[in-house]
């Protein structure tokens, strides 16, 4: 078996070991447990998360922490509501603490970059503040070598990617919940965990521009899905996985892995 990236197998000598060189990078998958329709377990967004992180620690010799399995609310135009059942959210304000103690806690002992891998939409801007004030209560300032960073994995996926996984066109990433992208992913990287039989083929959501609270629950579809996950493939989910993991690894690596190249000062 490969050696493992996650922190969950190693001993504590060897993450001594791995903070010695200075140069240590975690990765923190975020997730959420959240309503993914009849045909996703509940876990998509973190388990999906999880799988990115690994495919890039691999790549770059990273290592990957526990995950945040819980998210931010999930909201009707981008995840169908947080009134659903199996949709168990944190407020903001506990996701932003959580946040900031793991960044905190791990720069503190050495790690050189936190990176959060984020799998749940509305989680995104709460990270954010996690890492700004970890950093603020740090003393870290521009130009240190220690640093947080964030990403959605959503954000990595290619036009010609796209083109290829939907070719009567893209819907859009806001409606994409429980639909083509997660379904063929899932197929791809945990094909036991999807239940392809349980999948209600149907319009996508047509939702306002406006955010209304609290919600008008018909405005979600009765499976919860925004768009229709009919057309997903394993051969879809395989291509998407692996051109991010591509991507993510390489605008990582140049980022994290080497000095950042001196300015070009004019003679
Ligand atoms: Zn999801
Ligand atoms: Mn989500």
């Amino acid at each position: 078996m490969d050696k493992s990236v996650f922190l969950e197998d190693l001993d504590a000598f060897a993450y001594r070991e791995a903070l010695a060189s200075g140069e240590a990078i975690v990765l923190i998958p975020v997730g959420s447990l959240e309503q993914h329709g009849p045909h996703l377990p509940l876990g998509t967004d973190t388990i999906l998360s999880s799988h990115f992180a690994e495919g890039v620690a691999r790549r770059l010799g990273a290592l990957v922490a526990q995950p945040i399995a819980y998210g931010y609310k999930s909201q009707q135009k981008s995840g169908g509501g947080n009134h659903l059942p199996g949709t168990v959210s944190l407020d903001g304000a506990t996701l932003i603490g959580v946040a900031r103690n793991l960044v905190k806690s791990f720069l503190n002992q050495g790690v050189r970059h936190v990176v959060f891998i984020n799998g749940h939409f509305e989680n995104y801007q709460f990270l954010y503040e996690g890492i700004d004030l970890a950093l603020e209560d740090l003393g870290i300032k521009p130009g240190a070598e220690q640093s947080g960073l964030l990403l959605s994995y959503w954000d990595f996926v290619s036009e010609q990617t796209l083109k290829e996984v939907y070719p009567g066109g893209f819907p859009g990433w806001d409606i994409e919940h429980g639909g083509v992208l997660e379904t063929s992913l899932m197929l791809h990287l945990e094909p036991a965990r999807v239940a392809m039989d349980r999948l209600v083929d149907g319009p996508a959501a047509v939702l306002p521009r406006f955010d209304r609270l609290p919600v008008v629950p018909e405005r979600t579809p009765a499976t919860g899905c925004l768009s229709s996950a009919a057309g997903s493939s394993a051969a879809k989910g395989g291509l998407l996985y692996g051109q991010v993991v591509r991507d993510l690894a390489v605008d990582l690596g140049s980022e994290l892995l080497h000095e950042p190249a001196p300015a070009v000062v004019p003679a």
